[in-house]
């Protein structure tokens, strides 16, 4: 029989928060209304959807009217990185087609990249140093006088590095381009201040931070002139279809408990430093990403000699959920290219894996974990290379 759950993979999806569902109810019930119809069940709608804009709002440091509803993390990137260039592109007459990115992006982003790369934008990408920090003047280096938009994450997903966004901004804003920052890792873990980063778009995701998948949210700095993915007179003009009126609720509700409880990150890392020193007595471990400017949620570790797929599924068989790598692509046996880009040791980077607390983490979850990882590692490691 399986042992009880121990869920200590918090970057690729949380819990939602029984307050959060409870503020989401009553809009998956009688309060169908559509937020955009004038009479008394549609403005009631309309009102709580406003009052999560404003909850959003406070936890980015935002103005109401500057934040705008997606469907996800991915939908907000897209909107952001695709709205920023089309628009560059069409107020210069194709002047505008370059975009600086890194290396280390999410796949929403770099597939975006990608497709844009096809149609006539080119783009280069900054590469990050051994600890997964991209630096400010290989940025600067990147950007010419075609440059619309320059889009670097705030914090990665996988091993937690936490970039310079401050000085990438201001170099971004005294060379002309606009800078976004792919926020949903960092969002809810560090403080964040869209007017103190200097951004001018910023993403976030509702189940990172304990409310449901399938909503996000965009900031977009006020004056920023996006052309829409999706056409339609809601939110302003600037993302068509009708509201997801009880998942913005959830959003909302989520950013007002995260803000609240922002001040708790002191305690994840006491429990993340507890992992380390655990995992890392482990013969032939190692911690990836910077030592001190990262997510306090979680670390990223790499063991000489084994496969972090398999480690991950002899952990699943103990009842512990952790990943080898980003969500979307865990259960491939490849180095993450953010490995690569930090210049990670193909053998070890295949070794990896990630384990991220949250909300619901306890220090009983982080003592299963030492527990059973030591007797995996060393049970997958007495495999012979070419039967794992
Ligand atoms: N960006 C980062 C850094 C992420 O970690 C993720 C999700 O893993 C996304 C974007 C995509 O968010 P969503 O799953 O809401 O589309």
């Amino acid at each position: 029989m399986r042992k009880s759950p121990v869920y200590l993979d918090h970057n690729a999806s949380t819990p939602v928060r029984p307050e959060v569902l409870e503020a989401m109810l009553p809009y998956l019930k009688g309060e169908f209304g559509n937020p955009n119809s004038v009479y008394f069940l549609g403005q009631r709608a309309r009102k709580a959807v406003e009052n999560a804009r404003a909850q959003v709002a406070a936890l980015l440091g935002a103005a109401e009217d500057e934040i705008v509803f997606t469907s996800c993390g991915s939908e907000s990137d897209v909107a952001a990185i695709a709205g920023a260039a089309w628009q560059a592109h069409d107020e210069s007459r194709g002047a505008k087609k370059h975009i600086v990115s890194s290396a280390i992006e999410h796949d929403a982003v770099r597939g975006l990249l990608g497709e844009l790369k096809r149609r006539d934008f080119s783009v280069s990408e900054a590469p990050v140093d051994g600890l997964g920090l991209v630096s400010p003047a290989a940025v600067e280096a990147l950007i010419n006088g075609g440059t619309s938009l320059v889009s670097i994450m705030h914090a990665n997903n996988e091993v937690g590095t936490i970039q310079p966004i401050e000085a990438l901004s201001a170099l971004c804003r005294a060379r002309g381009a606009l800078f976004h920052t792919d926020a949903v890792q960092s969002a809810g873990k560090i403080p964040l201040d869209v007017k103190k980063l200097g951004v001018d778009l910023l993403s976030i995701s509702g189940h990172k931070i304990n409310a449901p998948k399938g909503i996000g949210a965009l900031y977009a700095r006020r004056g920023i002139r996006l052309s829409p993915l999706i056409t339609g007179h809601q939110e302003k003009n600037r993302r068509g279809g009708t509201e997801n009126v009880a998942s913005i609720v959830g959003l909302g509700k989520a950013c007002e408990l995260a803000l609240k409880e922002l001040s708790h990150s002191s305690e994840l890392l006491k429990l993340r430093n507890k992992l380390e020193e655990g995992v890392l007595r482990i013969p032939g471990s190692r911690l990836n990403g910077h030592p001190t400017q990262r997510l306090p949620n979680g670390a990223h570790f790499s063991f000489q000699g084994l496969d972090g797929h398999q480690l991950v599924i002899a952990l699943d068989m103990e009842g512990i959920c952790v990943s080898s790598g980003p969500a979307c692509s865990s259960g491939s046996s490849l180095p993450s290219h953010v490995l690569t880009a930090m210049g990670v040791d193909p053998e070890l980077a295949t070794g990896s894996l990630r384990i991220s607390m949250g909300w619901s983490s306890t220090e009983a979850d982080i003592a299963r974990l030492l527990e059973a990882l030591p007797p995996a590692v060393d049970k997958l490691r007495r495999i012979p290379a070419g039967s794992r």
